[in-house]
């Protein structure tokens, strides 16, 4: 999944009283219910060799999100 987005106008998706996914409109992504309550403190870089942002993948929640600032080459 390429995701070039810090997502930071992500939605809750709220199903019963319950957050059950997030969406964000800025890249169309969906995002798990954690991704608002984790301060994404635990990443793994996933960065693949095109992307122009670095990519990371929060462990606590399993969302994917980018970096601010891009890759230099
Ligand atoms: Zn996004
Ligand atoms: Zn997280």
């Amino acid at each position: 999944m390429k995701v070039q987005c810090a997502h930071p106008d992500a939605v809750p998706v709220v199903s019963g009283g319950q957050t059950v996914a997030g969406l964000c409109p800025g890249c169309d992504g969906q995002l798990p219910a954690a991704w608002f309550t984790c301060d994404h403190s635990d990443t793994i870089e996933v960065t693949a060799l095109d992307q122009r942002y670095p990519q990371y993948l929060c462990l606590q929640c399993d969302a994917t999100f980018a970096g601010s600032e891009p890759v230099i080459p």
